[in-house]
This record gives C-alpha cells, structure tokens and sequence, in this order.
C-alpha cells in the first residue's frame, strides 16, 4: 500500500431514519436527511432507512452494488420489520414499502419511486383483512404491479394505462374509485399478464426480490435522459448520485378518515405566516398530482379532522422553529393518525425571499448575517423587471393561452410573428412585436434584436432562444409545448383551439412563463421605485419594499467591495447614483463620438496633412470636454474613470461594402464623387480581418498623433472648470488594450506632459490618476511590470474572457455556445460567469503580482463580471477593491458584495 493512501474504512451504506440529520445531505440526499431529522425531533415519521448515495456512486461506476450492501439492507430491514411487527410481505399482515429516490438537491419527478413493494399473490388478502377493506388491497396491489412494471422493468406505461381504461368503459364509469374489487382483481391478472408478455418474465412475487430491483431502478433514474437533461439545466453536477429511500407505507385512502396533503408554514408566494396548503380526502399522494379530483384548501381540514389539523400546526410551528425558515411539508392521515412524509426548505417567490428574511429577523430566528445569506442577487434583480399587472390578467380581454419555461425576465407586449425578416421589418416600422419561433437559430438574431420578447415551443433553459435572450437581457419563455406554432400558416395555436394570428398582439411574461393573449398592462417594479428615490422605505410602503430597503442597509454594512458604474453620460451616472454607485469604473468615450460627431472623428480619420488632422482635434475638444464636465458633476466627489478611445476607427465609418457599391455606381453613371472615393481609400485602408486584435485601444494612442492628448487635455481643462466652479472632480484616466508596460510609458509620457500644461495654466492641482486596463493575458501575465507604470489596475474581463478562450465575444454566445452548455463544457457562459479557473486566475496573478510591485495599487474590475453575482463573490474573495457594472446591476452587486463579507467568501466559495 502506497505510503500516504488511508487504509481501508469499512464504509456504512445504509442509515435508519434514527442515525441520519438535516445536515447529511451529501450522503442521504435531501429527503433522507429532512425524515431523519424529523425522526429525531419526535415527529410522526413512518420508520424507514437509507441507502446513501456513495452506494448509488459505487452501483453507478462498476455496474453493480457495493458487496456488503445486501447484508447491510437486510440488517435494516430485520429491524424495520421487528419496529412493525410484522415482515416485509407476510401473507396475513404484510409489511408494505415504499422506495422513493431523493438526491441532495431535489429534482422533482425526475427520478423514480415505487410504492407498495411487499405486496404478492399471497399477501393481498392479508393486507384486505387487515384493512377490512378488499377493494383497497386490490387497487394496492394493481398500482405496485402498474409502477414497477414501468420503473422497474421498462414495460411502455400506456399498455397498463389503456387497460385501465378499457376496465372503465366496459364498466362504463369514469374515474378508477368506481371500479370494485372485483374489477380491480381482473386487472391485477391481466396487468400481470403485460409484465409477463412484454419482458418474458413474470412479476416478482418473493418481497425481498421486488425491493432490491426498485432499488437498483431508483439507481439507474439517476441516469435517466430526463434526470441527465434536468440536472445540466439547473447546474446540478452529475457526480452525486441518489440515495434511496425505503419506507414503510402509510395510506390516505383507507376511506373518509384518511387523506394526504401538502402544506407551506407561510405563504411560498408572499411569505406571510398563515395556513398554505391542499388537502384531498381518501387519496394517496400520486392522486394529488394526477389531478383525478379536486383538492381542498388545507383550512377544511380543522372541520374534516380537527385532531389531526391540530397536530399538523403544532408541527408545523416545531419545523419552523427548527429549520428557522419556511419549510414544506408532504403528509398523509391514515384512519386518523397523522404522518410526516416529507419536509424540505421550502421554494419561495423573490418578493418572498426577502419578505421571510425580514420577517424572521423579527421574530428572533435569524439574525441579520443570517437574513442576508438568504436572499440574493438574481431574486433582487427578478424583483426589479416591471412586471404584468396580475389583476389585469383574468378579464375578458386578455386570457392566458399557455405556460413554457421562464428562460429571460421581464414582460413583454407585442404583435405575434413568426420570423426573423417580419420583425425586424415591423419594428423598423415602430410595432412591437414578439418573435415567435419552435426553438431559434442563429439565422434570428436579427429578429430577436428587434423583438420586445422571444417565445418557443421547444427547448429548455440553454436552448439557443434562452442563452441568447438573457445575454441581451430580452424576455423570453421557451419551451411552450402546449402551443402549436406553424410557421407556414404563421399562427400559433393554444390547447382550447384558440389561434393566434400574425400580428395578433400577444404577452409574455419571462418571470414565470406565462403567454397571454391580449395586452396584459405592465407596471413598473416598487422595487425600482425605491431605488430611484421615489418610494420612500417608511411605514406606508409596501412590505417588500421595507424588506428590500433593510436588506439594502445590511449589505452596504457588510461589503468590503465597493460598488462603481460603467456610464458614459450624466443621465445615466445620475442613475447610477441613486441606485448607490459609489463612482463610474468605466466611460467608454467611444459613445462620445457617435451620432453627430461621426463625422469629426471621419475627418481625423481622412486628414492627409498635420494640419487637418489638429483642425479635426480641435473640433473635437471643446464636445469631449463638455461631456466630461457634465459626467464629473454628476459624480462629484466620487472617482470617474474615463478610457481613452479604444473601439477599431472603422466603427466609425460607413460600411465597406455599402460604400464600395455607392461607389461603384456612381462610377458607373460617370458620377464620382471625390470625398466618397476619398473615404472609400480611407475605408479599405483600416480594414481589418480580425478588428478585434487589430488596431484599437492602446495602439490607436500610439498611431494616431494628437488623439489621446486631446482626450487628456479635455479630463483635465473640464476638471479644472468643474474645480473652478467649486466642485470636487476625482478623475482617472484609463489606458485600454495594453500588452506591455512600454506601450503605458508612451502613453503616460505625453498624458503626464497634458496634465502638467493645464495644471499649470489653471493653476489648480488636479490630483488625476493614470492607470490601465488588464484584458490581454500579456497584460495579466506581466502585471507586475505594469503596475510600476499604473496608478490602478481595471480588469476588462470581457475582453480577457475573450482573448484567453480564444472565444469572439461578438459570434460564440450565438453560434456554438447552445451545444457547449447541452454537452456540459460549461454550466454557464465564460461571459457571464467569471471563469474562476482559467480567467479567474490571471486576474488572480495580476492581482498578487501586481500588489506586489505597488502596495497602493487601486484593483477593480469593469468587465460585465463586475455585475454577476457569482463573479462578484470571486472578486471579494480575491480582494479587488470595487466592481463595476451598468447602472441597473448596481443593487444587485451592492447585495452580492454584501453577502460574499458576510457569508466570508473565500475564493473558492459560491454564491448559492
Ligand atoms: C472589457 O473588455 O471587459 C471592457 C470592460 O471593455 P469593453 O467591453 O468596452 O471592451
Ligand atoms: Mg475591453
């Protein structure tokens, strides 16, 4: 044995409900855990066992069960059968269980359960006598034949669905309650029948036979299509196995005293305390989900069975209490003695998540630490979308049609239509519209740019339609499958048969999936109001926006990670503040030279003297310098780190091809026209293959004499009027796109010269910063040179995303990053998540590297990184000192930074 291997542990497989607690969801999924500790808490828990997911993770690997777990099973259930009393599957009082799977993070029908095992030809009429009742014990035992048959041995479900039908029409009732024991005997006999003919074996009668092929069955769920498609869905690694769960039986349709239900101890939607839930009488659990009848609200219960509705807020309050947050609750009433079947953390709505965390506050069971761990950044950012008035939903003139997967937030209105060239021609003519697709490709783009929202009929979270929409923060539903779409006739059609036409004005919702047809009226989020400084958190306001406020003054107490915006004009900073940006990390001044000023940067461009060239500078100047001063006023006081020019010129002339055709023409009609064929030389000569590597950023400085200096001199004359004008300017000049610490000197050189000019002839000291972006792994790499020459390092991670991949931020997301997310390469995309173990650790080095060089180096981050949750815990953790990030994720990152100081994330900590 190799030195340091650990010698042999025997390992334990199986726990009874007695051994296990809520913190062991590793090993005994979350259901395993939550019956263990309501076992331990006394509670009404139908004893049971284990089989923990290390055993499921050893079946899975090798092909078969670990060896001692047979043994180990059997010692369990020699245990369960002496705490019963009776024997899994005795003739005159079976001992009946069921083998549920339960995974650490629940994946709700996804993998299978089998209820019932024990039952066999020879103990039905024992479990009949026992439960005085003939019927019941046959319908038991067609249901156990039904399941396992589908789950375990794979026969087509239908065949035993159409022969319960057939037994209905020939008796001709409606529903499987009016089929007798008589009927439901014949049934057993012909389902019997299917099991034999379909897989050439019959129907395991010896009890033990039945449970160890449903736990094998639970096993092999966990590589079902469907569990393997749910889990990259929801980023749920594919190593964890399940465990499974075998429990005795208890039965809620033994008649009226008996029942089952679910149950919330507050409201999972609004949060407040109160009475949640559904009750169905004389029924099992898997007729609650079939919808075969109507349940009540769980209130009627306290008239049906005041004794056990007692005990059932009793438990409730003594779960509460335990779990310290909203849990739900599965339970059934067998002849009037309640069990617990299940307990979990409850899911709740955003608006619910900060609700409960305030509410629990008060109530003493948290603390405020606790309560900012339980909300975070994607509920707050859900509660900032406007949303569709819910009230407005349900009149005549607007009528839900259908209900997909709610893939982008928002709510979105507009005309339907069915391909990419009709949206964006009606949107070019001022229609909203809604594009309206089976799934998307990247052919749509267009559309999907143009339309208010995306809606398909196919496709999960990472279909095409999804991952592009939420990269352009657009609503979308995918995945409606109850809506026909056809694109020939160009209608859709919803199940009742009501169609859709092109142009009919339809709403989506991307918050919860709902479609509508009609204009539902959308609001504006409180949230938001309350952001903008509209709605004042006092005594009048809406609860949530109490909740959020206070949340709010936690997170800002916590973070250590201050919170700046990227903005490049005063409205847009003015906003950023409201919403609490503690500075600007980034103006992109290309946006400065669009629209009007197009053309003063196409006659820099065009200048073939020195002279032009100045003139074309000089016009810019005195625009930049007015910008600038606005952008300053609105953050006085606080840091505005503007970035000299950094897009390719090219983005700034006419289109290469467009302008060789209109040149072309003109020729041709013996029209040239000199400035355009001026331009057109000007065009092909920046033409770049690779725009992106090319010609931009750092290297524009050092090609196109006079550019950054007039961009210098216009941060530092528009600091000096705003000096002047008694105002507190802090800017920062940024350099982007740098390679190598001598591309900075160059670049300093003449900037430092700029300051010293204006400095000197305003007479002010202008304390400005100069500093770089790292977005080239060169840059990263070489940090600590850098960092001799910078004030501040901001990491550009868009475009280090970009050049360590290797990936075009501009094509990817669009084209082959559907197939990457499906096929798991990554959970998410390298855009939007921080990658922490390729990006992430060169902005890591730069980082110590760069610390390292210069103590007092100023470290933030401006990529899109900057307002992504996830991210923004790796950058507390690596200690950067802000983030930044548009005006509207401000809060969210504000929160994130909050909770990373108090959650104490370290770098490899999550957000979740
Ligand atoms: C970046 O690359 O991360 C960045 C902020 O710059 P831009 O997105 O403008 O390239
Ligand atoms: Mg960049």
């Amino acid at each position: 044995m190799p030195e340091n291997q650990e010698p042999h542990v025997t390992q334990k497989f199986v726990y009874d409900f007695t051994e296990g607690n809520k913190d062991l969801k590793d090993l005994l999924g979350g259901k395993g855990a939550n019956l263990a500790e309501m076992t331990n808490l006394g509670l009404p828990v139908p004893p049971g066992f284990t089989i923990t997911t290390e055993a499921c993770k050893v079946y899975l690997d090798s092909g078969s069960e670990p060896p001692a777990l047979r043994d180990e099973v059997s010692a369990h259930l020699d245990a369960l059968e002496e705490k019963m009393g009776k024997k899994l599957g005795q003739a005159d009082d079976p001992l009946l269980v069921s083998v549920r799977s339960g995974a650490k993070f629940s994946m709700p029908g996804m993998m299978d359960t089998v209820l019932n095992i024990g039952l066999s030809d020879a103990s039905v009429a024992g479990l009949a006598a026992q439960a005085g009742d003939e019927r019941f014990a046959w319908d038991s035992y067609r249901r156990l034949i039904q399941m396992f048959g589908k789950t375990v041995l794979g026969v087509d479900g239908d065949l035993f669905e159409e022969a319960l039908e057939e037994a209905k029409r020939a008796r001709n009732v409606s529903t499987d309650v009016d089929l007798d024991a008589g009927d439901l005997k014949g049934l057993v006999e012909q389902f019997k029948g299917i099991v034999s003919e379909r897989t050439g074996r019959d129907f395991p009668q010896d009890p033990r036979e039945q449970m160890d092929l449903a736990i094998r069955a639970v096993f092999d769920s966990w590589n079902g299509e469907r569990a393997k498609l749910y889990r990259r869905q929801e980023r749920i690694p594919h190593d964890l196995g399940t465990a499974v769960n075998v429990c005795s039986m208890v039965f809620g349709n033994l008649g009226p005293d008996s029942g089952t239900g679910v149950a919330f101890t507050r409201d999972p939607a609004g949060g407040q305390q109160g009475v949640y839930g559904d009750y169905l009488a004389n029924a099992q659990g898997e007729d609650v989900v079939a919808g075969i009848r109507n349940t009540v609200p769980l209130a009627e219960l306290e008239t049906i069975d005041k004794k056990s509705y007692d005990q059932l807020m009793q438990i409730m309050e003594t779960l509460e209490n335990h779990y310290r947050d909203l849990c739900d609750i599965e339970f059934t009433i067998e002849r009037g003695k309640l069990w617990m079947l299940q307990t979990r953390v409850g899911k709740r709505t955003a608006a619910a998540a900060f609700r409960i965390a305030t509410q629990l506050v008060d109530q003493g069971l948290i603390d405020e630490t606790e309560a900012l761990r339980r909300v975070n950044g994607a509920q707050l950012a859900q509660l900032m979308f406007p949303r569709f008035d819910e009230s407005r939903t349900g009149d005549g003139a607007v009528e839900r049609i259908g209900r997909g997967i709610a893939a982008s937030p928002g709510a979105a209105v507009g005309a339907a239509v069915f391909d990419s060239a009709t949206a964006v021609a009606r949107a070019r003519a001022g229609e909203k519209v809604i594009l309206v697709r089976r799934e998307t490709n990247p052919d749509d783009l267009d559309g999907m740019i143009a339309a208010e929202g995306i809606l398909t009929s196919r496709g999960g979270k990472t279909s095409h339609a999804a991952v592009v929409a939420r990269g352009m923060g657009k609503t979308c539903v995918c995945g409606a499958e109850e809506l026909q779409v056809d694109l020939r006739q160009r209608r859709m059609t919803a199940p009742g048969g009501l169609v859709v036409e092109e142009g009919d004005v339809i709403s989506i919702d991307g918050s919860t999936g709902s479609v509508y047809r009609g204009e539902v009226p959308v609001v504006p989020s409180p949230v938001v109001e309350y952001f903008e400084g509209r709605t004042r958190p006092d005594e009048q306001a809406d609860e949530l926006v109490r909740a959020v406020h206070r949340i709010m003054t936690l997170a800002d107490g916590e973070r250590r990670l201050r919170v700046r915006a990227n903005a490049d004009n005063a409205e847009d900073a003015a906003r950023a503040r409201r919403f609490g940006a503690q500075g600007i990390g980034l103006c992109r001044t290309e946006h400065m030279f669009l629209g009007e000023r197009r053309e003063l940067v196409e006659r820099l461009v065009l200048a073939e003297t020195d002279e032009e060239c100045e003139a074309a500078l000089a016009a810019l100047l005195p625009l930049q310098k007015g910008d600038f001063v606005e952008l300053f006023e609105a953050m006085d006081g606080l840091p505005v780190t503007v970035r000299l020019l950094d897009p390719p010129l090219h983005e700034f002339l006419p289109d290469l091809t467009e302008l060789s055709v209109r040149v072309a023409l003109a020729e041709a009609r013996g029209e040239a026209d000199e400035d355009d064929q001026r331009l057109l030389r000007a065009v092909r000569r920046l033409h770049e293959q690779n725009p992106m590597l090319g010609l931009r950023g750092v290297r524009l400085g050092l090609v196109i004499p006079g550019l950054f200096t007039m961009q210098v001199r216009a941060i530092a004359e528009a600091a000096a009027d705003r000096a002047a004008a008694g105002g507190d300017p802090r800017a920062e000049i940024m350099i982007p796109l740098v390679g190598t610490v001598q591309e900075l000197e160059c670049v300093r050189e003449e900037a430092e010269k700029v300051i010293a000019e204006v400095q000197q002839a305003r007479g002010v000291d202008l304390k400005l910063l100069i500093g770089t972006m790292i977005e080239l792994p060169r840059a990263a790499v070489t940090a600590g040179q850098i960092a001799e020459c910078a004030d501040f390092f901001s990491f550009g991670t868009n475009d280090l995303t970009q050049t360590t991949w290797g990936f075009s931020r501009d094509d990817v997301e669009a084209s082959f990053f559907t197939a990457y997310l499906e096929k798991g390469v990554f959970g998410v995309s390298p855009f939007e998540t921080i990658d922490r173990d390729g990006v992430g650790a060169l902005v890591r080095g730069a980082v110590e590297a760069g610390r390292a060089a210069r103590p007092d180096l100023k470290l933030g981050v401006c990529g899109e990184h900057g307002g992504d949750p996830e991210s923004v815990h790796f950058f507390h953790g690596i200690g950067l000192d802000y983030v930044s990030c548009s005006p509207f994720r401000i809060p969210v990152a504000r929160l994130e930074a909050g909770r990373a100081a108090a959650m104490g994330s370290g770098e490899g900590s999550d957000s979740r």
